[in-house]
């Protein structure tokens, strides 16, 4: 629980926050009684001057509201909880004292809306240190008054940007748009947010310039007119990213236009109505799961307890410095793992690296990376072609093409070099690991991390293991997989193993759309309207229509009818139809890669084209439930531990639209008994396809769910 601790220290009323069994500060209900004596004592004591406001934590300020709490409000309504936290910062910014806010690490949500009430903010310039609103990822909007004091100190473009999208700003820049007064090193924070303190107090801390504003930003900003044109512009750039799925955003906007155009206190007042209605949201309670879900898979081993502890992987073997390996190599590097990479020759090893430089650029160029470190991170990464150096891996990942033959040979060749206990990874997107396996000695360190494209950017690890693989492999697996940043899940051995399966699925079904003579863009719209990124058509142009046909094949083999692939798809293929790597798919693409329109000729060489052709609800049904069904027939079966590997696989590896949460909790928010009787409806329309798995017969009939909340 968030605590105040008090002390006074030279006439400055030091409060310092802290969570000490927690890792991070959150503010709760518990601290509104601590934080009005708090105020009381600074306004009453006499022989207090000024208010200094610090964590007690030494990596982070306020991580933001407490999330659990507003989960369970037992019988408060959202609306009051965020009057409450506009009455106590509405005091705190009146207090008679100066307050400094000293800030070091996460300042988020309630922590910054806390900062934004203070007099003056200080931070340190540690990378560390982030300030921002995220509220909106979690569907929610700011609730302590934040839609109103952040315009007010940053103006309207700047706070619009961090509202409405949840971007956080590091030190450097959070100074140069006035969300800071002052930045300092870490070490000298304290002392010069006292400092800064008892300037304040004594009218002696010269007055903080002013933001100076561009002309353009005075303009919009300071008449309606003006600001018109900005709420319209952010509210039609809101709606193309969103498609209107996201309601947070939208009333967001809505809130902060009030207090442009009412004054502060009617913007206080819309914003804790809206707060309540948003905390009631579907969209906010499958956002908020998913919050969760990911944090408990941060802590999940990956086997039953008692775990093993797991393998420290400082050295990593990458075997193949295509397109995977070199983006797997990337991201180790960039957390500190020496990386070896083979491959068959010079000239691939030479593209690997140059691959690994790019990525690590790239992502350097984001994150405020100093030339040294890049060259660190770079110095880390070297290529072999005769497997010398690759004996010292602790976690080899072999990434060679889809061939059980050639990653069969990879295995032999890599395990008569490596350590008898080291753990040997697969990164197929399809061949069952049991086959590569069988080609193992030891067979039980060999699994499969199931990274996805681009491996910088995809936030999920699908880690498969076969009855053989040891526990001591797989918490080693998951583990590294946690340390490279990803959300990882843990499935068994199967043809697809859960993410390719149920895509395929979900594509097949598509095909089929697509042999009924239905358009691909509205297909392709259906599905970015339910909330999917990329409709399934432009997927499989990304993939590679090849690609995607081999997949299909070998699912179709294990899984018979229902994944029979679609004859559009086949004759794509015959046609000669790649995707967007060989610029010509089902849409047409320019020499850069920029998708264009639909490629009419589609419709000669691989599907039918047909006036009117099956409605947009229709498409999402069938491609939808198609997924959501298979997804159920993998737990069925024992390829997902829990629906919450289910769901966080579909989100976090397929872009199932997180509003949704996930098709488990797609199943249950419209009912067991309701997706059972749309599925026996497609069953009988299409027979063969969407026959319901018994597990959701049976939670039908006992009118069960999968998650309590
Ligand atoms: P790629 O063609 O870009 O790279 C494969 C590399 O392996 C090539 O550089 C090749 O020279 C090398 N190679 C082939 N035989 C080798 C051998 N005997 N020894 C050493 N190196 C050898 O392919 P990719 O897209 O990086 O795919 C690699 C693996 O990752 C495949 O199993 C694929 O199914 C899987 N995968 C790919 C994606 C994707 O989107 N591309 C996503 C997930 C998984």
């Amino acid at each position: 629980m968030t605590t105040l601790l008090r002390d006074i220290e030279n006439g400055t009323l030091v409060v310092t926050i802290d969570a000490p069994d927690q890792s991070v500060n959150t503010l709760g209900a518990s601290l509104v009684d601590e934080f009005e004596e708090m105020m009381q004592l600074a306004t009453t004591d006499a022989s207090v001057a000024s208010v200094m406001i610090i964590s007690g934590k030494p990596d982070g300020f306020i991580a933001g509201a407490d999330i659990e709490q507003l989960q369970h409000l037992n019988g408060v309504t959202g609306t009051e909880l965020s009057r409450t936290g506009q009455r106590l910062l509405d005091h705190l910014s009146t207090l008679r004292k100066p307050v400094v806010a000293a800030i070091h690490g996460a300042c988020l949500g309630g922590g910054l809306e806390l900062a934004l009430a203070c007099s003056y903010r200080i931070c340190s310039s540690d990378p560390s240190t982030s300030l921002g609103l995220p509220e909106v990822q979690l569907g929610l909007i700011p609730g302590m008054g934040g839609t109103q004091r952040l315009p007010r100190h940053v103006g309207l473009d700047v706070a619009l940007d961090m509202i409405l999208t949840g971007r956080a700003l590091h030190a450097e820049r959070a100074l140069r748009v006035g969300l800071v007064h002052e930045v300092v090193h870490p070490s000298t924070l304290r002392e010069m947010a006292l400092a800064r303190a008892a300037a304040l107090a004594r009218h002696t801390l010269p007055v903080p310039h002013k933001r100076r504003k561009r002309t353009t930003t005075v303009l919009l900003e300071h008449n309606a007119i003006g600001r018109a044109i900005v709420f319209r512009k952010a509210r039609q750039s809101v709606l193309a990213k969103t498609h209107g799925n996201y309601p947070a955003p939208l009333v967001a906007l809505d809130v902060i236009r009030t207090g442009y155009d009412r004054g502060m206190q009617a913007g206080l007042d819309a914003e804790s109505h809206a707060f309540g209605q948003m905390v009631a949201t579907q969209q906010s309670r499958e956002l908020v799961f998913l919050f969760f879900a990911s944090n408990a898979a941060k802590k999940d081993p990956g086997v039953p307890e008692p775990a093993p502890d797991p393998r420290d992987v400082q050295r990593l073997g990458i075997i193949g410095a295509g397109f995977m390996g070199s983006g797997i190599a990337a991201v180790a590097s960039q957390r500190g793992t020496l990386v070896r990479m083979q491959d068959t020759d010079t000239a691939k090893i030479g593209k690997g690296i140059a691959a690994v430089r790019d990525i690590v650029r790239e992502r350097a160029s984001r994150s405020r990376t100093s030339h040294h470190q890049i060259d660190d991170q770079l110095a880390l990464v070297s290529g072999t072609t005769d497997y010398s150096g690759i004996g010292a891996s602790d976690l080899v990942i072999e990434a060679v093409f889809e061939d059980l033959a050639t990653k069969q040979q990879v295995l032999r060749e890599t395990e008569a070099r490596v350590a008898t206990d080291a753990v040997y990874a697969s990164n197929t997107s399809t061949i069952p690991i049991g086959e590569i396996a069988s080609a193992a000695e030891h067979p039980e360190r060999v699994l499969g991390m199931h990274f996805f494209s681009p491996v910088h950017r995809m936030p999920l690890l699908e880690v498969i293991t076969t009855p053989e693989t040891t526990a001591q492999a797989t918490v080693t697996a998951v583990a590294y997989g946690k340390r490279l940043g990803k959300t990882v899940i843990v499935v068994r051995d199967s043809p697809g193993f859960y993410t390719t399966r149920i895509l395929s699925a979900y594509m097949n079904e598509a095909g089929r759309l697509l042999d009924e003579g239905t358009r691909v863009e509205a297909i392709d719209e259906a599905l970015v309207t339910f909330g999917f990124p990329v409709g399934p058509i432009t997927l499989l142009d990304e993939v590679g229509i090849d690609v995607g046909g081999k997949v299909a094949g070998v699912l179709a083999q294990a899984y018979g009818s229902r994944m029979v692939p679609a004859d559009s798809m086949r004759r794509a293929v015959q046609a000669g139809r790649t995707g967007r790597k060989g610029r010509k798919g089902f849409y047409l693409y320019d020499s850069r890669g920029e998708r264009g329109k639909v490629d009419e000729t589609v419709y000669t060489d691989a599907a039918p084209s047909k006036a009117g052709g099956v409605p947009a609800n229709e498409i999402t049904e069938r491609c939808v439930l198609a997924m959501v069904n298979e997804a159920l027939l993998a737990l069925q079966e024992g390829v997902l531990r829990s629906p919450r590997d289910g769901d966080l696989g579909a989100v976090f590896g397929l872009g199932f639209p997180p509003f949704r949460g996930g098709p488990f909790r797609y199943v249950d928010a419209a009912s067991a008994e309701e997706i059972l009787e749309r599925l026996e409806d497609l069953e009988s329309r299409y027979p063969g396809r969407f026959a319901p798995a018994d597990l959701l017969v049976d939670m039908a009939r006992s009118r069960k769910r999968f998650y309590s909340v």
